[in-house]
């Protein structure tokens, strides 16, 4: 790019969601000509795009855009906190602009008004995928936005406003793009994956010369027919998830399952109104698995919800023994302002909530340890990370990036980012498997 590339500098707070959005919103302006740049001083403009999902996060973001004030000064917020500009205008007066998530036009627009975009940009510089913040050889594929559950402890409903999925089309076209640009493993995310085309009638769409329905089960099915890793998360347990158990059985698509069940005792279920909760969920996780042994199920869980008895943390607990999940994380309870959990009940004191957080994370590393210990002498597919001299880092079928453990792999032959390798699993300790290339 010339001497004269505008030049931008990026701030990308947030969940895999808003990582999407950076990356459309950079994609559009590389295509435009604008350049990035590592620092903010020196750039002509700075985007922040914001995270408001917890207090925590948007004092991240504010943080963020006083620094980004601070050095530069010309600065444009963007994402989930732009929703609620009063905040940041109170603090900050002088930014640039404030958009909401997703509003691509409006920060792009406020670009061009900052900085115009250079003549004639040089639009084959722009690899065919798009600028992926992740790694080449994973990418995450938003298939809807917003969501019509009402979760009391959540505003993002409030902040991206009710589900609107994506043509089935749509989304296929961006993966067979993604597939082609090499990507190996595609991560579906969304706020609520099987309400996936809920909002569209489930309306059907053309692609590849067929009709494809807006179902989540056809979707799923469709994409596990690119002959790559199909990782689905954000699922919720309505009925029809069992079909999807069926495309794993198959390996059709990875035997994944990323579902956050919140919690167990069904008093705490019913005041955080979570969508799909039922008290049969320990039998249908027992019928999944039945169906395709090989499935992980990865969630996560809040401890020190408002008007958690000691009761309802011992149920889950218990659930959890009989669960056997293997990944899992843990939220301590942490008010969202505006989310109406906040009225539901007293608070749990925080060292309340501190006990039952340890006591959690104890017994369900035993489980996780133990999940992972009867992988021990298999041969499986890992997916490689990170290249080493020596030994590289993957992640098998059970593995998301980011978010779940590794598998270290000795091999003798150099291994390259992106290459799927059969693993003989040798060891395993509290997180991760340790194994040879075979
Ligand atoms: S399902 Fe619940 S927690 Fe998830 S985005 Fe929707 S309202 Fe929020």
């Amino acid at each position: 790019m010339g001497e004269h590339a505008p030049k931008i500098s990026f701030v990308s707070l947030g969940c895999p969601k808003a990582l999407v959005d950076s990356e459309r919103i950079v994609t559009r302006l590389r295509a435009e000509g604008y350049e990035l740049t590592k620092t903010h001083e020196g750039a002509d403009v700075v985007i922040v795009n914001t995270c408001g999902f917890l207090d925590s996060a948007k004092a991240e973001s504010l943080g963020a855009i006083g620094e980004a004030m601070a050095k530069n000064g010309k600065v444009i917020v963007t994402g989930c906190m732009g929703a609620e500009p009063g905040q940041i205008r109170d603090q900050f007066p002088d930014v640039l602009a404030i958009t909401g998530p997703q509003q691509y036009e409006t920060v792009v627009d406020a670009v061009h008004e900052a900085v115009p975009p250079a003549h004639d940009p040089f639009i084959d510089l722009v690899p065919e995928q798009g600028i992926k913040f992740t790694p080449r050889h994973y990418a995450y594929l938003k298939i809807s936005e917003g969501c019509n559950n009402r979760c009391t402890f959540c505003i993002i409903p409030k902040l991206r406003g009710d589900l609107v999925s994506r043509p089935a089309a749509d989304v296929l076209r961006e993966a067979e793009r993604l597939v082609k640009a090499g990507v190996k493993e595609l991560l579906v995310i969304s706020q609520d994956t099987s309400a996936y085309g809920l909002d569209l009638k489930y309306a059907p769409s053309t692609h590849g010369g067929r009709e494809v329905r807006a179902r989540f089960l056809d979707l799923s099915a469709a994409l596990g027919e690119l002959g790559v890793w199909v990782r689905l998360h954000y699922v919720y347990p309505y009925p029809h998830v069992d079909e999807v158990v069926g495309l794993m059985a198959e390996g059709k698509v990875l035997p994944y399952l990323d579902i956050p069940f919140q919690h167990a005792a069904p008093a705490v279920l019913r005041n955080m109104r979570r969508p799909a909760h039922q008290e049969k969920t320990l039998d249908r996780i027992r019928r999944w698995r039945e169906e395709c042994p090989d499935l992980a199920i990865r969630s996560t869980f809040i401890v020190g919800f408002p008007g958690e008895t000691d009761e309802d943390f011992d149920f889950l607990l218990e659930w959890l023994q009989e669960a056997k999940l293997d990944r899992v994380g843990c939220f301590r309870y942490e008010p969202v302002t505006g989310a109406p959990a906040n009225e539901i009940a007293a608070p749990v004191p925080d060292e309340v909530k501190e006990e039952r957080w340890h006591r959690f994370m104890q017994a369900q590393a035993k489980v996780s340890a133990q999940r992972l210990k009867g992988r021990i002498g298999r041969r499986i597919p890992v997916i490689i990370d990170e290249a080493g001299p020596t030994v590289a880092k993957g992640r098998s079928k059970w593995d998301a990036p980011e978010i779940d453990g590794n598998v270290y792999v000795a091999s003798r032959r150099p291994l390259r980012v992106g290459d799927i390798v059969t693993v003989k699993v040798e060891r395993s300790d509290a997180y991760d498997l340790h194994g040879t290339a075979v």
